[in-house]
């Protein structure tokens, strides 16, 4: 049995896999605020209740915002700024007693979809989850890549390539740069350009479906974004040579996105032609979870 937690910034998920990639069990709870020996606690008692409820004991992988420092073993990058700086990779397994797989959430949510998703058999495969931000992960031949910056797949804080008039230096990025692709690509900043090409303040889902409605305002919005997506997408291609690109988060629920954005990224591949795939997420919101259980292999 291979047990996957998916440790969010307000909730923790557990699930437990057979041998058949089947769920046996899935439970998802509130997470600790602000509580980073909590925050352990609570996993070790989900791990608990997950191996006494289906009554096996399991692997466990562990799918994190952020990633663990090979320089210091310490969480860096996350978010959910009370796991930074803590020796999670050090405590976890001492309290739960065996050894325990960590990968960033966006590596996890490749390596799910890599394996029985959207992406299943293909052998190099870049995840990209696009809502809140745009975090993005490489499985190559059903592997995570994750390189001496544990950083691999992290295209969303580049700048956007080949920026047109209006858009460098570009909105300002929580990293400190302007012009990050996810202040672009994110949900928020597909909300933020409708707004400020004059439309209403409204969610990307909204400004989604008032594109599909035909509001003209919508639908220019839309045709910028995938302009840039085709543009982000296609110097990825270009570094990486992907068989498949597999889009999560909410923004991947954006219909047009499949067709248009590979019929737009060609003039960016240095190619005769684009064989690459843009495809949608299978497990949807539950990628995560399942690629966390995955970092234990077959
Ligand atoms: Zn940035």
């Amino acid at each position: 049995m291979r047990i996957g937690i998916d440790l969010g910034g307000t909730k923790i998920e557990g699930i437990a896999l057979g041998d058949d990639a089947g769920v046996l069990l899935r439970r998802r709870i509130l997470a600790p605020r602000d509580d980073y020996q909590q925050t352990i606690s609570t996993i070790v008692t989900l791990v608990g209740e997950i191996e006494r409820e289906v009554g096996r004991t399991g692997t466990v992988g562990v799918g994190i915002p952020g990633a663990i420092s090979q320089a210091t073993g310490l969480v860096k990058n996350s978010n959910s700024t009370w796991m930074n700086g803590r020796r999670l990779a050090d405590d976890l397994p001492r309290m739960l007693g065996r050894p325990v797989r960590f990968a960033n959430d966006a590596n996890c949510f490749a390596l799910s979809e890599a394996t029985d998703g959207g992406a299943a058999g293909a052998k190099v495969v870049f995840g990209v989850i696009i809502g809140t931000g745009t975090g993005g992960g490489i499985v190559v031949n059903g592997r995570v890549l994750t390189g001496p910056n544990a950083i691999a797949g992290e295209w969303g804080h580049n700048p956007l390539p080949g920026p047109r008039p209006g858009e460098w230096p570009g909105p300002p990025c929580y990293c400190g740069r302007t012009g990050c692709i996810e202040t672009f690509l994110s949900g928020p900043g597909l909300a933020r350009d409708y707004e400020a090409a004059g439309g209403a303040t409204l969610s990307a889902f909204d400004v989604a479906e008032r594109a599909g409605a035909g509001e003209p305002l919508a639908l220019a919005c839309l045709a910028r974004y995938e302009d840039r997506m085709a543009r982000a997408l296609g110097s990825v291609i270009n570094v990486l040579d992907p068989d498949v690109i597999v889009l999560g988060g909410g923004l991947s629920n954006i219909d047009r996105l499949y067709t248009s954005v590979p019929r737009l990224w060609s003039p960016y591949v240095f190619s005769d032609g684009v064989r690459t795939q843009l495809v949608r997420a299978a497990h949807g919101d539950s990628s995560g979870v399942r690629g966390a259980a995955w970092l234990w292999q077959r």
